[in-house]
């Protein structure tokens, strides 16, 4: 009896299980059309991580314009925010345009 990496959770297991005691994994079924359902499932879930963080890059370069274009004067902010605002919409969109083509990479991927 050997020990081995479930390669669902990672964790140790023994390779006499059929399934993992740890997350369920079959064990004994991992032939070629398993792992790649496992891919696949692996691949939709980090692009639904991608498109929440795109939406978040989205909803920081809409402040960042915001910020750009209010007026900020006679606020504590009036002295930063004139440089804050554009440089936030500009990293926002910088990261936006990242994560948009990781989820055009991860979905060409087979
Ligand atoms: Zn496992």
């Amino acid at each position: 009896m050997a020990i081995i990496n479930c390669p669902g959770c990672m964790k140790k297991v023994s390779d006499r299980a059929a399934v993992c005691e740890h997350c369920g994994f079959m064990l004994g079924a991992h032939d070629a059309e398993s792992l790649a359902r496992k891919a696949r499932t692996e691949r939709s879930i980090r692009v639904n991580k991608l498109v929440s963080q795109q939406m978040l890059a989205i909803v920081f370069f809409v402040a960042g314009i915001g910020a750009t274009f209010y007026d900020w004067s006679g606020s504590q902010f009036a002295a930063w925010m004139p440089i804050a605002g554009p440089a936030l919409a500009g990293a926002s969109f910088i990261w936006y345009l990242i994560t948009r083509a990781r989820i055009y990479w991860l979905k060409r991927q087979k």
